[in-house]
């Protein structure tokens, strides 16, 4: 049986090539979709990204070394190529020391996805991957980073590239859509424009854009159509998508598209009894963690540490009612330094005497005390950070989004995450007003990149943080490897934040005590 291991080129400090496109990014991009891809197909597979070395003899033998360790049959490397600064297509190769026939399967597949120029297979013996792995072994070259016209296809065929790379490794034909998408209700015959629902847009005024700013979250609403109203309506049309066109113009299909959110919001709740809810924060405002100076940050807005509260306090309550999400987030240490961020941080836990050997609440809890950390270096604590514009990830699959930065490629490590979208899809009730306390949105906040999915996961993320918490809360357990701050150990573990999190823990068995008292 196929087993294979894969990993990206370079590393996060040993960087690759960069132009229109950054190597070491992409790189990991394709291998967690293609991975991702082939065990939904059935497919053994293993990922690795370096984030140790500081030198490429250390990177090369790293690299090297995980794959001799590990168990498998094939060993893939994927890289992106350079040459010179050009508009010229340039195109895909793949390299091989003793895998002809495979090498060439790669690159017709990847160069037909594309319709970029097939260099094809090409021998090297002088490439110490390919010379010092045990297994058969091939090393991608997927376009080239200095090509415009490679960067633009490569954002735009992502999907289809993964889907060629994962076929042509299994030797079997792997498709690229395979999420089962959300569906939406398809929009009605609507009216021309209705009266009283004027098409509006940028530069203009008045009660109808006051209604769009508060339905879409905009602060202030002030009634005044610029350029943050205008991110957040093309922010919700691609995330919409069903025909929307994400254009910042609120016309007929736009404002069917905006009932939809409202009745979905307003049919749903936070999912915690309000009063509970605003008893979690009050307790969270007034804790030392809320006064906390994090370090390089600051204080945060005062609606984080009371958001991440209620958060905790729902995850705790999915806990025990046996949501897959919570029991999936309270795991005991999995013992995997490579996936898991609470064997990661072991020691650092262990020295403020924060215990993870066991399945439940207090593991929940010490995760929730990590992601306090980890969102003051990500984010700031603002929820409604849009993607990282120094990097160069544009597709709806890797942009990252709100308080951790996680993009929607996370969905891969666990089957607990891809219903919770669809979940806060249809209830986007996920805490958004606590967040917002102290929060003043900039321009390009609410702007969402791509389509599907992607999108919806872009904007919910911003809309209802309760789900990017609970997705980032799982994806930790998972794919650790995802955040910069945690492979570089700068989110920091915080007794104050413990503290906090217990006196929520306690609020809940006393409501619930008193609840069965009264029952
Ligand atoms: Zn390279």
């Amino acid at each position: 049986m196929t087993s294979i291991c894969m990993s990206s080129g370079h590393g996060q400090y040993v960087r690759g090539a960069s132009g229109y496109l950054d190597e070491v990014n992409c790189a990991r991009d394709v291998v967690d979709e293609t991975a991702r891809l082939l065990r939904d197909a059935g497919v053994e597979v293993q990922t690795f990204h370096d984030n140790q070395s500081h030198s490429q003899n250390e990177n090369l033998n790293r690299i090297v070394n995980w794959h001799n360790s590990k168990s498998r049959t094939l060993d893939v490397s994927v890289h992106f190529n350079a040459y010179q600064t050009t508009s010229k297509a340039m195109g895909t190769e793949c390299l091989y020391l003793t895998q002809e026939a495979l090498a060439k399967k790669v690159a017709d597949g990847i160069a037909k996805a594309t319709g970029l120029p097939n260099r094809g297979p090409k021998y090297r013996d002088n490439l110490f991957f390919l010379n010092s792995t045990a297994k058969p072994s091939v090393l991608v070259e997927v376009v080239f980073v200095d090509s415009s016209t490679d960067a633009d296809v490569y954002e735009e065929n992502f999907d289809a590239i993964c889907a060629s790379l994962a076929s042509a490794l299994a030797g079997k034909s792997i498709e690229a859509e395979p999420d089962e998408p959300v569906v939406m209700p398809p929009i009605a015959e609507i009216p021309e424009e209705e009266p009283g629902r004027p098409t509006i847009g940028k530069g203009d005024e008045g009660d109808h854009v006051v209604y769009v700013q508060t339905l879409l979250g905009v602060l202030p609403a002030d009634g005044d159509f610029g350029p943050i109203t205008d991110a957040a309506v093309r922010g919700y049309q691609s995330a919409y998508g069903n025909g929307v066109t994400s254009d910042g113009i609120v016309g007929p299909k736009t404002w069917a598209a905006l009932d939809y959110l409202e009745n979905a919001k307003a049919a749903g709740n936070d999912r915690l009894p309000h009063d509970q809810a605003q008893r979690i924060a009050a307790l969270a405002e007034k804790s030392a963690i809320a006064k906390y100076s994090w370090k390089d940050r600051g204080k945060l807005p005062l609606g984080y540490t009371a958001g991440i509260a209620q958060c905790f306090g729902l995850a705790a309550t999915r806990l025990m009612e046996g949501h897959p999400i919570a029991t999936t987030a309270a795991q005991a240490d999995r013992n995997s330094t490579d996936q898991d961020v609470l064997t990661w941080y072991r020691n650092e836990f262990a020295a403020r005497g924060m215990d993870n050997s066991v399945d439940g609440i207090d593991t929940l809890r010490h995760l929730f005390v990590l992601l306090l950390g980890l969102g003051a270096r990500e984010s700031s604590g603002r929820y409604c950070e849009g993607r990282d514009m120094s990097a160069s990830n544009t597709t709806a699959d890797t942009a990252e989004a709100s308080l951790y930065q996680t993009s929607w490629n996370i969905r891969s490590c666990s089957s607990s995450i891809p219903p919770l979208l669809q979940e806060y899809w249809a209830n986007p009730n996920g805490f958004l007003p606590t967040f917002q306390n102290g929060v003043k949105l900039d321009k390009d906040d609410l702007a969402n990149f791509g389509s599907g999915d992607g999108a919806k996961f872009q904007f919910l993320s911003k809309y209802s943080p309760a789900f990017h918490v609970f997705v980032t809360g799982v994806g930790l357990r998972y794919l650790r490897q995802h955040w910069g701050p945690i492979n570089r150990k700068e989110a920091e573990i915080r007794e104050e934040a413990n503290d906090m999190l217990l006196q929520v823990q306690h609020l809940l068995s006393e409501d619930a005590s008193s609840s069965d008292a009264t029952a």
